[in-house]
């Protein structure tokens, strides 16, 4: 059994390190809604300087639980990333750099670099707005989870849909899909993130996306998915229903344009509007698959 690492004051927290998540479940159960979970702690710390939450008095630190930090690929050819590997390391990973480069990407437009060396994949999810989860949405991720009794695993969008689960749930597993079918043609991926300023700055809108084209220029498959401030990042899925089957004319793009203004369910904050947001994930959108239709040679001109 571990032993806190360092008794503070009465009134500031005590840091447990488990060295299972066992012993990590064993732990919330026991100081219940005085303990929180920690993984890299750089979103927990917003919460409490801004007032958001109280700061408890037990911290969880996942850091020392080796098993959430692996990285392997099974016979499927999907990619099982530990929700507490640090975003630099997962950045940095050759696997990851092979297979992955959505999540790459996205990655790369996460705060700064001494963030990134903290924050974890896992925590970025575990927010519901994380950055990532637009990229992980298009890979149609899965999310593996333990309460200590019982284990399941559900795709992102349908954990993200769902109201939130236990409390005393600890993420064991991202598991994304890597082998994409490619039907003849062209294959074009996207992440865009779009803030107040260049870089190091907090998402307005995020968007993610993968759109496969055939040589004639209809549409094979789409997946797209939007996000950025408190909106909780969705794939489109009917829209992407739409699509599928049709060629990608210029009244293809427009009812793309019509389609993500509709359903995408922005979030308005002190930063920018809905409606302003709604207009920048369709125009992001529309941009990348007409780079698609350009890289395949314009097909369908005569309808644009
Ligand atoms: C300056 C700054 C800039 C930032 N910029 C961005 C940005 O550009 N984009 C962005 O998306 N975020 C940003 N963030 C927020 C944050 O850094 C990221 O979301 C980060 O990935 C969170 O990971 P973490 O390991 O620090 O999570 P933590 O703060 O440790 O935890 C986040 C939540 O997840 C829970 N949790 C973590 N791991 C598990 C697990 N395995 N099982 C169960 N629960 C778990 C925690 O209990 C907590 O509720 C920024 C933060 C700061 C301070």
């Amino acid at each position: 059994m571990s032993v806190p690492m360092y008794q503070l004051p009465e009134q500031l927290p005590s840091v447990w390190q488990p060295t299972s998540v066992e012993e990590a479940i064993q732990l919330k159960h026991k100081w219940g809604s005085d303990a929180v979970i920690v993984a890299g702690g750089t979103w927990l710390r917003t919460r409490w300087e801004n007032g958001l939450a109280p700061m408890p008095q037990h911290f969880i630190s996942l850091g020392r639980i080796l098993a959430l930090s692996g990285l392997t690929v099974n016979a499927q050819g999907k990619v099982h990333i530990g929700p507490g590997l640090s975003i630099a390391d997962l950045m940095k990973n050759e696997l990851v750099q092979q297979k992955c480069a959505l999540l790459v990407q996205a990655c790369s437009e996460i705060a700064a670099p001494s963030i990134r060396n903290l924050a974890s994949i896992g925590g970025n999810v575990m927010t519901r707005t994380g950055d990532l989860i637009p990229a992980l949405l298009v890979m149609d991720a899965q999310i593996q989870g333990t309460d200590g009794q019982n284990e399941r695993i559900m795709a992102l969008k349908d954990w993200l849909a769902a109201p939130l689960g236990a409390e005393d749930e600890i993420m064991t597993n991202i598991i994304v899909q890597t082998e994409i079918v490619k039907e003849a043609g062209i294959l074009h991926e996207f992440y865009l993130k779009v803030g107040r300023r260049e870089a190091f700055t907090p998402s307005v809108v995020t968007v993610a996306g993968r759109i496969s084209l055939l040589a004639d220029g209809t549409i094979a498959d789409i997946a797209l998915a939007v996000g950025g401030g408190n909106a909780i990042p969705a794939r489109l899925s009917a829209l992407e229903a739409e699509m599928r089957g049709k060629p990608l004319s210029k009244a293809g793009l427009q009812h793309l344009h019509k389609g993500v203004m509709a359903d995408f369910n922005a979030v308005t904050d002190d930063y920018a509007g809905v409606a302003y947001r709604k207009q920048t994930a369709a125009n992001l959108i529309v941009s990348e698959c007409y780079k698609a239709w350009r890289k395949g040679g314009g097909a369908y001109a005569s309808q644009s």
